[in-house]
């Protein structure tokens, strides 16, 4: 599948018309999302532990051609229509493709091209390619973008980002900084916790102190919860992640948890039990926090007990207080 596609000729003889738009998909963060996969499998910078695709077939930082930017154009165009035809709705249209994608060269134009679509469109990116100009500017036309920061130590990064030799951490956090002041759109982070890896207070700490500086809208958490590349890249547990959320939630206003439960965070259903579990798959909540909700919902302490026992939630200590989080799913469980 790799290389499969170099131009629009060449997809028409190999007589292969790759998947490019898909979905539309529910995500928390981007509501209902229409993928736009303008990557082939799976050709990254990066080859991160945790990667669920698993380890990269191609790694690569020269930004190129994959598609023809009108291939791309028209596939998310068709696919657009045939959504709306069946009375769907979409939120974002969204890269987020089997790889990095800010390697292709045509972002910028795709996005431009996009535009008549009337649609939000939101980049998913690991930000190893941002201290470049043209890299920003593509990415300057997107409403709303994720840049990954997983870590900010040479050695925590190589560790778990396993990156492209050619590629250099403090050029790379510089170019984040660049963006985040020029950027006037919806500007995200999303940190991958991995245990023992990066997950440590020190660096948690040091962390905390980059995204201090870029203040997004939102910081997000995340745990493997899929099959990761590396079996032995595994979550750190509740007590790791709740410290981390309190460590960056000290430097930055929004930190969010993003561990796996899309689609159902903050609708209340009024349904306790229901509702507890999707507020703390979010962020960690206090005892006392937890109290109020369950007298503002009539409900006793009861169903925290019963959800404790049923190992659905998890109690977790931070800084003298307890907190309560939902059971994060391991990789390989179902989820
Ligand atoms: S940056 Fe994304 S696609 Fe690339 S290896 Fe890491 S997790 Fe996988």
């Amino acid at each position: 599948m790799v290389d499969r596609v170099k131009s629009y000729g060449e997809a028409l003889l190999m007589e292969v018309i790759p998947m490019i738009a898909f979905g539309p998909v529910p995500s928390r963060r981007l509501g209902r999302s229409l993928g736009i996969n303008n990557i082939p499998p799976k050709i990254c910078t990066y080859s991160c532990v945790y990667c669920q695709l698993g380890r990269t077939l191609k790694m690569e930082v020269e930004r190129r051609a994959f598609y023809e930017p009108g291939m791309v154009v028209s596939d998310v165009a068709d696919k657009v229509a045939r959504t709306r035809e069946a009375g769907e709705s979409i939120d974002y249209l969204s890269f987020v493709p089997d790889g990095e994608p800010t390697l292709d060269i045509h972002l910028g134009r795709e996005i431009e091209r996009l535009r008549p679509l009337g649609l939000p469109i939101a980049v998913i990116s690991n930000a190893s390619l941002v201290w470049q100009q043209d890299v920003r500017q593509d990415l300057m036309g997107a409403d709303w973008v994720s840049l990954k920061v997983d870590a900010v130590e040479e050695a925590v990064w190589h560790w778990i980002n396993r990156p492209h030799g050619s590629l250099d951490l403090s050029s790379i956090l510089e170019g984040v900084v660049t963006f985040v002041r020029e950027y006037t759109g919806k500007l995200v982070t999303e940190t991958m916790l991995v245990a023992g890896i990066n997950d440590g207070e020190r660096h948690l700490k040091v962390l905390a102190g980059f995204l201090a500086r870029l203040q997004p809208d939102r910081a997000y958490l995340s745990i493997p919860t899929r099959p990761p590349a590396e079996p032995w890249a595994l979550p750190p547990d509740e007590q790791a992640v709740n410290r981390a959320y309190h460590i960056l939630g000290k430097e930055v206003e929004q930190v969010e948890y993003l561990i796996g439960y899309e689609g159902n965070a903050f609708a209340f259903t009024g349904d306790v039990e229901e509702d507890l579990l999707s507020i703390t798959a979010v962020h960690p909540m206090r005892e006392d926090a937890v109290s109020q909700f369950l007298a503002r919902a009539g409900a006793t302490w009861a169903v925290v007990q019963r959800l404790v026992t049923q190992d659905r939630l998890v109690e977790a200590n931070y800084d003298g207080s307890r907190f309560y989080l939902r059971r994060f799913v391991k990789p390989g469980a179902d989820q």
